[in-house]
């Protein structure tokens, strides 16, 4: 907006003053005459008067007739003596007339401030190429669903921001850093903007991997000559991502990085000194970062920014994303929230523009339930679905029977299932079931074995149909999960062999001693799975049918099928 003013204002000045020179340019522009042509009329004794300054490499002659030219000044030394005794008036000035300083002034000041002008403009545009991310942010707190708790945190973050002066009277000690933490899309580049758009104060995003270098001393380099411009533009957010591309464990030049990261840590050092310029990083991997960027003093407020974790979550930020889009009534976004189980905001956004996008192509503007199921699937399955894709029969049918297995014993342990479907994906996924998330916190041992036994009736309900030769492969993920779960049982959470409320990784007990544990009790759930599964083998088969007529079926689809 400055720029775009400034810009007219320079334009209008410009404008103005080309008019200006316009209006007086022709009582100095004659019409020019050769010299030669000047005599004759001197000769033919038709000239009345000459205007002549000694410097100037031109004069200007008025003929009786009263017209005007200009011919070449001979600048030799009795030309006035010669032009008087020929009973010409002669009009001599030593320097330029007032009239010619001013129109001379004026060239000059329309030349300074073109010049200023193009030098300003090349400032801007050095800056701009050389940041294409600076800007005054306009994003709001409002603009970002969710994080509540964070964003009050970060207010106090904001008010120091806008007024620094107090806080240092006041001796508080003012941030350094701010950590941002989760997974991606989860609004962590949109919270820094946020900051910066509440503050009113610049904003500018960099990346880790921009200060990436073989070369010792380059990305130090680069990061003093970051820092150096935010303070020329501070107050100023300077936005990190990936943080975790600076430092030794990614296997780079370990010198470098460490170069990198003390020029960072020493830099950031002088905010304290109140230079304005707030360093805002974000990392998808915590556990990757340096731990010299952990250390006290250094990004010493951390926050987590995760996924949205209950359906109300996502509903909020389903509604910031539907707010201009049009819906018809098979669409229910609270059932739409729920089905969106893990699901980041960033996906949220792609989906509801995806289906947006469908909704177009088909003319009508209008979202229905199955586009944003065809939109949601598209992401899920991150590309596609593979719908035409030649698929045997029976790889459709063990499928079915395998998500089955999952939302049958789901179901009956009590979960909340939103979708369950065999379209293939291109991620390599045979099908998929997805659960809502009970709660977060505390499990019981309950739970935990109902999940361990979930996980198997995948494999389990393959068994059942084609016999436990012919299993396959897709249970392995399954498998790796289960097994996960059974070794924190046992290890950690003292729920193993009579449960000895013991914890083996402080006791360091031997390898057999908790595999021989983990080993029974996963033979117990399987075989209490097994039970289930074979009591309900017609609830089973219903499914599996269920998802090879339809591919997916939701939540109410299955409560039906149990009713
Ligand atoms: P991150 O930096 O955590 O990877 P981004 O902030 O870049 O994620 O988010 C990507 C996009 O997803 C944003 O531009 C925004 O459109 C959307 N988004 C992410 N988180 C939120 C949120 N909490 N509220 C609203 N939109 C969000
Ligand atoms: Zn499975």
């Amino acid at each position: 907006m400055k720029n775009i003013k400034k810009r007219t204002i320079g334009g209008i000045i410009i404008i103005g003053l080309i008019i200006i020179i316009i209006c007086l340019l022709p009582p100095i522009y004659k019409e020019s005459q050769p010299y030669t042509q000047f005599m004759a009329a001197v000769d033919k004794n038709e000239v009345a008067s000459i205007d002549i300054t000694l410097s100037s490499n031109t004069f200007t002659y008025t003929l009786k007739n009263g017209s005007q030219y200009r011919t070449e000044n001979p600048k030799y030394n009795d030309f006035k003596k010669d032009m008087l005794e020929k009973g010409i008036e002669v009009d001599e000035k030593k320097e330029m007339s007032n009239y010619m300083s001013f129109i001379t002034i004026g060239m000059m000041g329309l030349f300074m401030i073109i010049m200023l002008h193009t030098i300003s403009g090349r400032e801007k545009t050095t800056i701009q190429s050389s940041s294409k991310s600076l800007y005054l942010s306009s994003v709001k707190f409002s603009d970002v669903a969710g994080h509540t708790e964070l964003k009050k945190d970060l207010m106090q973050i904001i008010d120091f921001l806008k007024n620094p002066k107090i806080y240092k009277k006041a001796g508080a000690k003012l941030p350094k850093g701010i950590l941002l933490y989760g997974p991606p899309g989860t609004g962590k580049t949109l919270l820094a903007k946020a900051i910066a758009g509440e503050a009113s104060v610049n904003f500018r995003a960099v990346s880790g991997s921009d200060f990436d270098e073989k070369f010792v001393g380059v990305g130090a380099g680069r990061i003093r000559e970051l820092f150096k411009w935010a303070r020329k533009n501070s107050p100023c957010i300077l936005f990190i991502d990936e943080i975790d591309a600076l430092g030794g464990k990614r296997g780079g030049n370990i010198s470098a990085d460490r170069q990198t990261i003390n020029a960072l840590l020493s830099e950031m050092d002088g905010f304290t000194a109140g230079n304005g310029v707030l360093v805002v990083a974000a990392t998808n991997r915590l556990q990757d970062l340096d731990p010299a960027l952990t250390r006290p003093g250094r990004f010493d407020n951390r926050f987590a920014v995760p996924l949205p974790s209950t359906s109300k979550e996502r509903r909020e930020i389903i509604d910031i994303y539907t707010k201009d889009k049009r819906f018809d009534d098979s669409v229910d976004l609270d059932a739409f929230a729920k089905e969106m189980v893990g699901a980041s905001p960033a996906v949220i956004e792609a989906v509801i523009n995806e289906a947006a996008i469908l909704s177009a192509a088909d003319g009508s503007c209008v979202i229905t339930k199955a586009m944003l199921d065809e939109a949601y699937f598209k992401q899920l399955m991150e590309g596609h679905s593979k719908k035409d894709a030649e698929r045997q029969q029976d790889e459709i049918k063990l499928t079915a029977y395998h998500e089955a297995g999952h939302a049958l014993l789901g179901f009956l342990f009590g979960d909340e299932i939103t979708k369950i479907s065999i379209v293939p994906s291109t991620s390599g996924a045979g099908g998929v079931t997805m659960f809502n998330q009970k709660k977060v916190g505390l499990y019981s041992k309950q739970e935990l074995e109902q999940q361990v036994m979930t996980l198997y009736a995948g494999r389990l309900a393959e068994e059942v149909l084609v016999g436990p030769d012919n299993v396959t492969t897709g249970a392995s993920n399954d498998i790796e999960r289960a097994s996960e779960l059974l070794y924190d049982m046992v290890v950690s959470y003292g729920m193993g062999k009579e449960d000895s409320l013991i914890s083996y990784s402080v006791i360091q007990a031997g390898k057999s001693v908790i595999t021989d544990q983990i080993l029974a009790y996963s033979e117990r759930l399987r075989y209490d799975a097994e039970m289930i599964i074979n009591s309900n083998k017609d609830k089973l088969k219903m499914i599996a049918e269920k998802l090879i007529e339809n591919e997916t079926i939701d939540g109410d689809e299955l409560r039906k099928i149990f009713e």
